[in-house]
């Protein structure tokens, strides 16, 4: 194996002091917690990197696995040697052998963090590069378009030697910057927003709305297995709030509005949402709205709709094209999911022609007429049933409600 050890980089480089220390802690648990299936690999840091020792494991599966984790920019497969002349070119040539189709052209860069080291960084891509060109008579220097960059890292502990940059997503760790409400339909675009809220460092719970038995068991299996794609990523179970609707829209859909429906409500959506955040301590409200997309997704929709909640309300997807939004829907892997046909609450009573612009007084005196709503907020509440999702649970055992606790 010519790769014993990856290389994790990650941070923001504004970043400093104790900040950075909670996030490496959080950085290292996290990769702990994705690689668990790679028995023997062990982990070690120094300041601002982070070491995977494989111990045997082919670097592929690890990679792939680690470069989706939030708060890595980017790792690379290295072999690493006393920071010594000599072991440094054996491990040059070594790694130049491994590519799996011979470049023709190259570059040697190499960074010298120890100053002790007896060659400065111009001496050393001139002393490597002439090694591997010897051993490669068909391989030519060029600095501006090389095929292969051949790096070599050289720290007072070890030399490092790789060629691969593998990009990883970015972000912040996992739950680094506090807790959020997701509203999490079964549509293509909240997903989407939970996994971007999720890469800034925001610890998610979903929360879904259903309006059982307009809407089906499959429709709710399907935000289930949204949740547990999002748990993947997370690295963490994730709690699935799963609310009973019906009695709600049927009566708001009594109110006689038809074009205010959507609006009235998105609007009992964010009460009861914030009421779930204010329990489980979450501090803003995910959604997956896109400026213009459908009528409740105006401005002037979003002002009314915004304005029954207190909390911030965080979108990610806001300025975002729906092609961009799918094509990063099939890239975490939530797209055919997304897709699959189901009937949401909302399409259900979904109006004809539903107001772009609706009006805060109409939409505060409907609400004002309506003295049950509180109550039935409150019993909706009551009968909300919390699910922990994990990538692996099983959907029988969490839809009898076995880990509900309310
Ligand atoms: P999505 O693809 O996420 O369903 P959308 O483009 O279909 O979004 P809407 O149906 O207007 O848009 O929903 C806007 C946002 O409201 C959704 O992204 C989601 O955050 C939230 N939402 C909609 N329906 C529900 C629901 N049944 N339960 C929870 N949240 C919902
Ligand atoms: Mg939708």
């Amino acid at each position: 194996m010519v790769y014993d050890q990856l290389v994790l980089r990650y941070g923001d480089l504004t970043m400093k002091g104790r900040n950075r220390n909670q996030f490496e802690k959080k950085m290292l648990r996290q990769v702990k917690n994705a690689l668990t299936g790679f028995e023997g690999v062990t982990y070690w840091k120094t300041y601002g990197r982070l070491y995977v020792r494989l111990n045997g494991h082919p670097y592929g599966p690890v990679a792939d696995r680690l470069k989706e984790l939030f708060g890595l920019t980017s790792l690379s497969p290295v072999r690493s040697c006393s920071p010594d002349l000599e072991d440094i070119r054996a491990a040059a040539l070594a790694v130049m052998s491994a590519l799996s189709t011979p470049p023709k052209t190259f570059k040697m860069s190499v960074k010298r963090a120890w100053k002790k080291f007896p060659h400065n960084s111009q001496e050393m891509n001139h002393l490597v590069g002439a090694h591997v060109l010897r051993a490669f008579p068909e391989l030519s220097v060029n600095v501006r378009e090389p095929e292969v960059e051949l790096r070599v890292d050289i720290q007072e502990e070890s030399a490092y030697i790789f060629c691969e940059v593998i990009p990883a997503v970015g972000g912040f760790p996992f739950g680094s910057n506090g807790k959020a409400m997701l509203l999490l339909s079964g549509g293509i675009d909240s997903p989407v927003a939970g996994w971007m809220a999720m890469r800034k460092g925001l610890e998610l719970e979903a929360v879904h709305f259903h309006s059982y038995p307009f809407t089906s068991q499959q429709a709710t299996d399907k935000v289930i297995e949204l949740s547990k794609r999002l748990s993947y990523f997370s690295g963490t179970p994730i709690k699935l709030h799963l609310v009973p609707f019906t009695d709600i829209q049927t009566s708001l859909v009594q109110a006689g509005q038809e074009h205010l429906i959507i609006t009235l409500m998105r609007r009992a959506m964010l009460r009861i949402t914030e009421q779930l955040a204010e329990r489980h301590g979450a501090l803003g409200i995910v959604t997956g709205e896109s400026l213009g997309q459908v009528a409740s997704q105006t401005l002037p929709s979003m002002n009314v709709i915004g304005r029954a909640a207190a909390l911030p309300m965080l979108k990610p997807l806001i300025m975002m094209d729906k092609q961009e939004i799918i094509n990063l829907a099939v890239k975490i892997g939530t797209y055919e999911t997304s897709i699959l046909p189901y009937e949401d609450c909302c399409t259900l009573f979904l109006p004809k022609s539903p107001s772009t612009n609706p009006n805060m007084r109409v939409v505060e005196r409907i609400e004002a007429g309506m003295k049950e709503l509180d109550d039935k907020i409150a019993v909706a509440l009551q009968n909300t049933e919390t699910l922990m999702l994990t990538p692996n649970s099983d959907n029988s055992a969490a839809q009898a409600g076995e880990d509900s606790w309310f």
